[in-house]
């Protein structure tokens, strides 16, 4: 009847939601993610604003989800991050980038920078030192400068990170402060560590040519960076302009769609092979 139709509608539709919702909740969607390798990852290239050729890469993780489809990175970190996953995801991450090594090889230039993003949560985990040193060693070795980035709020644990730092230091590793301007001011703990590269965040490099020529909050960063021997890197340059203006003010490096998107190793290798005009 009617009735049963409906009543069975509703309970059929009320199970449907609670599935999804355990679906979307549960981390096992993480590790079946893994094990039915539904995430790959992508490089960026990274350009030299000297000489404006592919210095390294930055690797970015992505997530093809049978059911929601391509799920961002933003999203499934701190999924994985409040799932306590970030360790097996992180592993998954540094084997993917290993399968990858021979071949990244062929299309980068010994030296090249490889930039891997670190979550928060891994780098203060028991066997983060264990974890980059597997991956170091399943890296043809020599080949690449590794490069971790990490974002402003990993550096408030003081002691904790300062030995942390120091010890990558002496492996070889190079650090990198992420997203550089949007978190919680560090610039205290920017001055006390001695870290490598700071990354512009992209919101300062979108301000570039719309109503003012200069940037005040850039200039400083900048001029921040400099006093402080870091090396800076602009990310999400996307026009010839705010190329040029970068370039001008001194910015070591350029990242953005302007220069090339996040790549398959296949585009990779086809961009670079690419002329550039
Ligand atoms: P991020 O580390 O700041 O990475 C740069 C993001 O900016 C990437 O987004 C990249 O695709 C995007 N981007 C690059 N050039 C441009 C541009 O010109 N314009 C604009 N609008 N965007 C540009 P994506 O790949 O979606 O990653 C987002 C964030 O997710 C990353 O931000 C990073 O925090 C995190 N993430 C990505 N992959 C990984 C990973 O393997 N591990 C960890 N822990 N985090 C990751
Ligand atoms: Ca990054
Ligand atoms: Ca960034
Ligand atoms: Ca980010």
């Amino acid at each position: 009847s009617v009735l049963t139709g409906l009543v069975f509608g509703i309970l059929g539709g009320a199970l449907c939601a609670y599935f999804l919702t355990v679906r979307l909740r549960s981390g096992k969607e993480i590790l079946t993610g893994i094990k039915r390798g539904q995430f790959y990852v992508v490089y960026q290239p990274v350009v030299d604003a000297k000489t404006l050729t592919m210095s390294g890469v930055e690797v970015l993780m992505r997530w093809n989800h049978p059911i929601a489809g391509p799920i961002p990175p933003d999203a499934f970190i701190a999924f994985a991050e409040a799932q306590q996953l970030i360790v097996p995801l992180t592993r998954h991450l540094f084997d993917l980038i290993a399968r990858d090594a021979r071949r990244l090889q062929q299309v980068l230039p010994p030296g090249a920078r490889l930039g891997v993003n670190l979550a928060p949560s891994h780098l203060h985990s028991p066997t983060f030192k264990e974890d980059i040193q597997a991956f170091a060693a399943s890296m043809p070795p020599h080949h690449f400068q590794l490069i971790f980035e990490i974002t402003e709020r990993d550096m408030v644990k003081e002691n904790e990170a300062s030995c942390l730092f120091h010890w990558m230091h002496e492996q070889g590793f190079e650090i990198a402060v992420d997203d550089f301007g949007t978190g919680h001011s560090a610039l205290i703990y920017l001055e006390r560590f001695k870290l490598d590269y700071l990354k512009i965040d992209r919101g300062f490099v979108n301000s570039i040519g719309l109503e003012t020529v200069t940037s005040p909050v850039l200039d400083a960063v900048l001029t921040l960076a400099r006093k402080l021997s870091m090396t800076t890197v602009a990310e999400g340059v996307e026009t010839r302009e705010q190329a040029k203006w970068l370039i001008d003010q001194g910015v070591n490096y350029l990242q953005g769609y302007f220069f090339a998107w996040p790549l398959t190793l296949e585009q990779l290798k086809e961009w670079e092979s690419q002329p550039k005009s």
